[in-house]
């Protein structure tokens, strides 16, 4: 295997509990949206979100397209004016220190180490590289964006397609064979080797019986590079 010289890391699942999204993001985003809109209707950046989910939901009043959003965070659609949202809440209430990212205790001791050996670290999640950002500005270590040097998201492609990694390979000007994905997800992992990436399976919560499929490992300090 060629030494690697680019590492991309997933986040749910990979660096953060999948539980930190589904119990405490989420949940924050709903319960805070119909407030969020009554006060910040007016500011420019949430009257041009209204206006896209009012075009996407095909509702034409902020009641209804409050219920409409709602409606789509209940049944987790990836409706970008609701991304998008979404995202300003949290960076709310990550600002307001209401919101701390959740890290598995390995990874930034992990990530400032390979930073310091001159290794580049991105991040690619179907998160918005705006919210991935925030995230990492504000996780139980700190903030750890100084270690990073980009995010990707789904707008460069779908995490399961093989493009998708062809791209970010492009984009970040380093040979595939010479880039390491860290993920939880086997069909993102799939791709990422079709696209002739290294690839490590992270198990944290541990799936014992899956045909080992890719190289594994239940932490970051178990990576040899
Ligand atoms: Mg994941």
């Amino acid at each position: 295997m060629l030494p690697v010289e680019a590492i991309v890391l997933d986040i749910e699942g990979t660096t953060t509990a999948v539980a930190f999204a589904t119990d405490v993001l989420y949940p924050y985003a709903r319960a805070r949206l119909p407030n969020y809109v009554r006060q910040h209707r007016d500011e420019p950046a949430v009257a041009a979100i209204l206006d896209e989910a009012r075009a996407a939901g095909e509702v034409w009043n902020d009641e209804a397209v409050v219920v409409r959003m709602c409606h789509w965070m209940e049944r987790d659609q990836k409706v970008t004016p609701l991304k998008e949202l979404q995202g300003l809440i949290w960076e709310e209430g990550y600002r307001s220190g209401v919101l701390t990212t959740h890290l598995y205790p390995d990874v930034a001791p992990t990530l400032a180490a390979w930073h310091a050996r001159g290794l580049r670290l991105y991040i690619y999640s179907s998160g918005s590289a705006y919210a991935q950002r925030l995230i990492y500005g504000h996780t139980v270590a700190g903030d750890l964006t100084p270690l990073l040097s980009g995010y990707f998201d789904t707008r460069i492609g779908h995490k399961r397609e093989v493009a998708s990694y062809r791209r970010i390979a492009e984009a970040i000007g380093t040979p595939p064979g010479r880039i390491l994905f860290l993920s939880d997800v086997r069909e993102e992992l799939d791709a990422a080797r079709e696209a002739g990436w290294q690839t490590l399976w992270l198990v944290r919560e541990g799936l014992p019986g899956l045909a080992a499929a890719h190289r594994r490992v239940t932490r970051f300090d178990q990576i040899r590079l």
